[in-house]
């Protein structure tokens, strides 16, 4: 049976990364694409609750929504889509979500949801910047893909990957990684509207990263494509033994 895949994005429905990817996937199942009809970029795992939604079928299996990348895989797994799919691939972001981006990412979000409704999810995010080249990530996501469709991922279990945006021959390989911390210095921007009134911008700022080899950051510094399994569980389960053990709280 061929498999059914949704593919979506946090970037909308008309983002270069998620034509590449769905067209690379078509050669291994059913593809459809329901993502935003906006960039939702940095929109992290949130619902829209306090306004309908619509959504626009496009044609071709293409369905656009007036909301956030968690709304896209929550109507496609619940309405648009005949059955649940084979596998819900998110991408191709044209930038990393390495470390403390996995929290404010869309990209990686609409995996969470595909996981929490059951089907087996990837995030694909390229990592580097402009010019992107999208189809060396988009080869990777199909290998993967397979790999997944054969194989299934561990329970409640989401990957999440970054390909560096280079040339094949350039990158050196795949790593398994954990997720590292990736903090901005100089994120907000402090600066004057015409009228004289301050505001502040976040966003940009220089990435620093915390030390440790097996890190995703360390993976793409060091020119090797990162794949990190995340849990759904957040639950520090060594904190929970320490904590439970040490701390005599009552009230
Ligand atoms: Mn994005």
């Amino acid at each position: 049976m061929t498999p059914l895949i949704l593919v979506t994005n946090d970037d909308g429905v008309r983002a270069p990364g998620l034509a590449i990817l769905a067209q690379a996937l078509q050669a291994i199942g059913q593809v459809v694409i329901v993502a935003p009809d906006q960039d939702n970029s940095a929109a992290s795992h949130s619902l829209t609750m306090k306004r309908p939604l619509r959504v626009k079928d496009l044609g071709q299996d293409r369905y656009s929504v007036d909301g956030t990348p968690t709304d896209c895989v929550t109507l496609a797994l619940g309405k648009i889509l005949p059955h649940k799919p084979q596998l819900v691939v998110s991408g191709i972001n044209p930038g990393p979500n390495l470390g403390d981006d996995v929290s404010y990412s869309g990209t990686v979000s609409a995996a969470v949801e595909g996981t929490m409704l059951g089907a087996p999810s990837l995030a694909v995010s390229l990592a580097g910047e402009e010019p992107f080249c999208f189809e060396t990530a988009a080869a990777f996501a199909v290998t993967l893909a397979r790999t997944i469709l054969d194989k299934g991922l561990p329970k409640d279990t989401l990957l999440n990957v970054n390909v560096p945006n280079r040339r094949p021959e350039e990158i050196h390989g795949v790593r398994f990684t954990r997720q590292g911390r990736r903090v901005y210095d100089g994120a907000i921007k402090e600066t004057f509207d015409p009228w004289g009134r301050q505001h502040y911008w976040i966003g940009g700022g220089t990435p620093f990263w915390d030390e440790g080899e097996d890190t995703d950051a360390q993976a793409i510094l060091a020119g090797y494509v990162s794949v990190t399994p995340l849990h759904l569980d957040l639950t520090n389960h060594a904190a929970l033994r320490k904590l439970g053990a040490e701390w005599k709280l009552s009230i």
